[in-house]
């Protein structure tokens, strides 16, 4: 049962090695469960891939455009990624957290760790496949990078495999379904954290404070 339907939403950042699969998981957690979260779309001066479109995938940018959102404070946070900028847009996340939706920021790890720090709340989820063979496995079937690419992605992978430490869930993604469930329902654990329902525990204080005054 739903405890407090006006609590706020929860800031959740889905971090993963690249070709980890958590774009797909993403897409199919939002199908599934299409009212409890929103997807904040980050900009980036990286080039779109074939079937990425502006506004959908990302905001694509050029480094001036992505300069001037940083100087106007636009942004929460944002990291340069294998020479590419990323960052996440304030407005959009702000007014959906304000709406109870849960926020899903899919970002890389420097991101997740500035943004942990300003909202010490926030859940960090790390999703991974079940070995590093599988991980090059898809990076190569992909596609969508040259091998070059491919390389420093997988260079960059052995170094965000030492700050997964500072993430509050590692789950494995082996089939999509079982981690879209899994990841959905850690989500919803967190709703249940006593920390995250003050309002519910100070107004029922409140109420049986009224019954020990004979009301
Ligand atoms: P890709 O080029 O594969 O779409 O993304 C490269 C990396 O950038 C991924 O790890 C992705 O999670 C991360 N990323 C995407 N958007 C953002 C963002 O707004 N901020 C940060 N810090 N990283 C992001």
């Amino acid at each position: 049962m739903e405890i407090n339907r006006k609590q706020r939403g929860i800031l959740v950042v889905i971090s993963g090695f690249s070709g980890s699969g958590k774009g797909t998981v993403i897409q199919s957690l939002l199908n599934r469960y299409e009212s409890f979260y929103a997807l904040s779309i980050s900009a980036t001066t990286r080039e779109p891939r074939n079937f990425e479109e502006d506004g959908r995938e990302y905001f694509f940018k050029t480094k001036e455009e992505f300069e001037k959102m940083i100087a106007k404070d636009e942004l929460i946070e944002y990291a340069l990624y294998v020479e590419n900028y990323y960052g996440t847009p304030k407005e959009y996340v702000q007014n959906q957290l304000d709406a109870g939706k849960d926020v899903i920021l899919e970002i890389e790890i420097q991101g997740a760790l500035k943004i942990k720090e300003m909202f010490p709340d926030t859940l960090l989820l790390f999703l991974t496949p079940k070995d590093a063979e599988t991980l090059k496995e898809r990076l190569v079937k992909r596609g969508t990078e040259q091998p070059e690419v491919i390389d420093a992605r997988l260079l960059r992978a052995s170094e965000e495999a030492l700050g997964v430490g500072a993430y509050d869930y590692l789950i494995i993604n082996d089939t999509i379904e079982e981690c879209v469930t899994e990841v959905h329902s850690v989500i919803q654990n967190e709703h249940r954290k006593v920390s995250r329902n003050e309002e519910f525990i100070n107004r029922m204080k409140e109420e049986l404070k009224s019954f020990s005054k004979g009301e």
